[in-house]
């Protein structure tokens, strides 16, 4: 019989990075997490040749201890998680303890921070897993991650990843999810040393706009809704703003961003009759529901979530949307103060339809009975066959300049200038 070993902790951790760390996007979204965890108000990201040379993500956030720098790159550390018992509240963003260590068992990591009140920071390299020594650095509150050469030592893992571009626009994606679902910080994010996008943290509007421009509020119904007990919020596009591919659609479940089947078809289901086939709507959508009605730790991205009850879910999500496309009585509720750009369509759209109270009955009774027909199996084979497509490669959805509302403004030099905005230079003092 073969003789079972032990794995040591390198070769371990290296596995384990496979799991966590498939790309460098997956580096970009465990350091900024690791960042909002933090308590992170302003995020600074940037990134060089697709993430692959160089990843560099800087916070304002409570920071790390000297004490306790070597033990964040030990596997299974987590400052987040004491006993097993918190996974059931767990609220925060990444908790399997073990992102740095295989982030640094594939490259080279430096963490360098200070922590908050403390008079200095501190800075210790990880090198394909080997701890260097901690050394002081000079750093302003908060903490800096860079991860260079990733994948170094696991050539199989380079030889699979896309050309720089294509990694870039994967980040560039996550990048844009983490500004819509997190839009009271102030992002900044710069490729190659330019500056792509950046946010001041002054609420969804803003973060919406800084992403797909100021015009894309107009085209949409934003959105706040309570429907057994589920809270929906943010924007649904207009039909008339669909998109040919679903990298405009956002969707948040209790903060995390997510891909979910049964929200999903929930809204192409609302949309069906307003949309041409490979028509998808734009969202940017926000469902809060009780913690303990979700599982969140069903994926090791934690990339989808599981409800306790699908049904519900699906049914709320579903009246909520149909009805205010379908322009119901009920539908006023439904709908929050607009985007600025044209109110008078709005209005329009809301009471043109006066025969669509009928219709939500309709439509809630389907929901109820929708997951007993075949229609549910059709339908999950369409999402799944789109996702499997190449619409994933589609590049980020690039802030349209002539959208914009000229707040941000995007130079070569990586400076963004925006006079107007005191928040402009919120990172400026972020380095000593
Ligand atoms: P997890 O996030 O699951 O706890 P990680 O490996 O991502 O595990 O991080 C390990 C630990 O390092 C965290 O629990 C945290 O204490 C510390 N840490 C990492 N990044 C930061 C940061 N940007 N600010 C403050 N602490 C951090
Ligand atoms: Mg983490």
């Amino acid at each position: 019989m073969a003789k079972i070993n032990i794995l040591d902790s390198g070769v371990y951790n290296r596995i384990a990075a496979g799991e966590v760390v498939d790309r460098p996007a997956s580096v970009v979204k465990e350091f900024a997490e690791n960042s909002i965890d933090a308590g992170a108000k302003k995020i600074s990201i940037a990134i060089e040749r697709g993430g692959k040379d160089l990843i560099c993500v800087t916070d304002d956030g409570e920071g790390v201890e000297r004490s306790e720098l070597a033990s964040a790159f030990l596997p299974h550390a987590t400052s987040k998680i004491r006993r097993a018992e918190d996974l059931e509240a767990i609220g925060t963003l990444g908790f399997r303890g073990e992102a740095l260590a295989s982030i640094a068992s594939v490259a080279k990591v430096c963490l360098r921070s200070r922590f908050r009140g403390a008079e200095d920071a501190y800075e210790l390299t990880c090198i394909g897993g080997k701890m260097g020594d901690i050394v002081p650095c000079a750093l302003g509150e908060g903490t800096e991650i860079t991860a260079e050469n990733l994948f170094f030592n696991t050539p199989a893992r380079l030889k699979f990843l896309k050309s720089d571009k294509g990694e870039e626009s994967e980040i560039t994606n996550l990048v844009s999810r983490l500004v819509l679902g997190n839009p009271d910080i102030a992002f900044r994010y710069s490729v190659d040393g330019k500056s792509v996008l950046q946010s001041f943290g002054g609420g969804l509007d803003e973060a919406v706009a800084a992403v797909y421009g100021g015009a894309v509020l107009g085209r949409c119904y934003k959105l706040d809704a309570t429907k057994h007990g589920i809270r929906l919020r943010g924007y649904i596009g207009k039909p008339d703003f669909a998109k040919p591919n679903r990298t405009y659609q956002s969707l948040f479940v209790n903060g995390r961003y997510v891909i979910n089947s049964t929200i999903g078809s929930a809204l192409s289901n609302a949309y069906a009759s307003y949309l041409m086939k490979r028509q998808y709507p734009f969202y940017v959508l926000f469902v809060d529901l009780p913690r303990e009605a979700v599982d969140v730790n069903v994926h090791p991205n934690k990339a989808d979530v599981r409800f306790e009850n699908n049904q519900v879910v699906y049914g709320a999500i579903y009246s909520v949307v149909s009805s205010v496309l379908d322009g119901n009585a009920s539908a006023l509720e439904f709908v929050a103060e607009t985007g600025p750009a044209d109110d008078d369509v709005r209005e329009q759209a809301v009471f043109e339809k006066t025969t669509a109270e009928a219709d939500l009955e309709n439509s809630v009774k389907n929901a109820g009975g929708f997951s007993k027909t075949v229609q549910k199996d059709s339908i999950l084979s369409d999402i799944n066959s789109a996702f499997d497509s190449k619409e994933r490669e589609i590049t980020a959805p690039r802030p349209r300049e002539d959208l914009f509302p000229r707040r941000i403004e995007f130079h070569d030099s990586g400076a963004v200038a925006s006079a107007a905005d005191p928040a402009a230079d919120v990172f400026a003092e972020n380095k000593r």
